[in-house]
């Protein structure tokens, strides 16, 4: 079920996401904090046109028709609607106001609300589908099956209905064999003006941990998830061309799996950013989706259940609809008219 909030959100953010807007370069006032460059959530609610914006206790919320930005001081999760994505850094409260990251406005907020473009974006054909693991290399295990096992099942359904909707369906792997990531990277990368997508589910040693995430590449001076900064996260890596790109592929099919779980009760843990080899050394937009925790008694019963799988490929297929609509929507946009254009799904 798509309700009409979420239609409405949808075309707005993906909109968003590609077309390119006669953009107003926003000059940020910075504060510095902790030896960092920080924007108060005042800020971007005048520059991203925001109507409102609620305090409750910790939480601070901006919204305007079909769109909200929420975050809680303290917290790197910010969630646009019901989309959750992890920020780089906390926001952090100074005074009355809410301060953010530079990074995380200029890597993820802007990017999201309003690129001026996404570079390098073409239209695409070709969808290479990476289902991680295999081989000698089983991935996670647990009492029903192998990660390795549940990556291809969901890799070969996801292949039979892109294929249906005309895309041309690479595969790095169609059975149980190994390949080390640089193969799948190589191959991939023989590919032009393709997207990328590597299939894993989780484990934790936690077994509560449960919920699906999506990672994409860390962008130029932004941790690997979990990490702090390091020198070497400011190297521009292969995939880092693509970071409009990616974090758009990422919203489309990561939202779009939200949605088709949410019957299921599968948690949201958002949206990631990592420094996954897959990720670093591809040239193509590319994700990589963690379906749910093996590790988790409760979700491990829902991956061994061929409906279950199905609903992931499904839903990703969707994604990677959507994400094409909206490349479309933004060439043929970008061709008559500066203004974004509505999107039905
Ligand atoms: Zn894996």
């Amino acid at each position: 079920m798509i309700t009409n909030r979420n239609k409405y959100f949808w075309t707005t953010l993906i909109t968003f996401l590609v077309i390119s807007c006669s953009s107003l370069h926003a000059n940020w006032q910075t504060v510095s904090y902790k030896g960092k460059k920080y924007i108060s959530l005042q800020q971007i609610k005048t520059s991203f046109g925001f109507t409102n914006y609620k305090i409750s206790g910790s939480s601070h919320t901006l919204t305007k028709k079909g769109l909200s930005l929420q975050l809680n001081s303290g917290s790197q999760k910010c969630i646009l609607n019901t989309v959750k994505f992890e920020f780089s850094y906390p926001a952090v409260k100074r005074g009355t106001s809410l301060l953010v990251s530079e990074t995380d406005v200029n890597k993820i907020i802007t990017p999201v609300l309003r690129p001026t473009i996404i570079k390098n974006a073409k239209s695409f054909r070709t969808v290479v589908i990476d289902p991680g693991h295999g081989g000698k290399d089983a991935g996670a295990v647990n009492r029903y099956g192998t990660e390795a096992g549940y990556n291809l099942k969901v890799g070969l359904k996801l292949k039979k209905l892109l294929t249906a909707q005309g895309f041309n369906v690479v595969m790095t792997r169609e059975n149980n064999t190994y390949l080390s990531l640089q193969q799948r990277v190589s191959l991939a990368n023989r590919y032009g003006n393709a997207i990328f997508i590597s299939i894993h589910f989780n484990a934790s040693s936690r077994t509560a941990a449960r919920g699906l995430e999506t990672f994409t590449l860390s962008p130029v001076g932004v941790a690997h998830y979990g990490r702090g900064v390091k020198s070497s996260d400011y190297r521009v890596l292969n995939g880092n061309h693509q970071d409009s790109a990616n974090i758009a592929l990422a919203t489309a099919i990561h939202g779009r799996m939200l949605e088709r779980t949410r019957s299921v009760k599968v948690p949201d843990r958002g949206i990631k950013r990592a420094r996954f080899s897959v990720l670093t050394k591809i040239k193509h937009p590319a994700i990589l989706i963690e379906g749910g925790f093996m590790s988790n008694p409760t979700e491990a019963i829902l991956i061994e259940k061929k409906i279950y799988q199905n609903t992931v490929a499904t839903a990703i297929c969707e994604g990677v609809i959507r994400y094409r609509k909206a490349l479309n929507a933004s060439s043929s946009s970008a061709r008559k008219s500066t203004k974004p254009e509505r999107l039905d799904y």
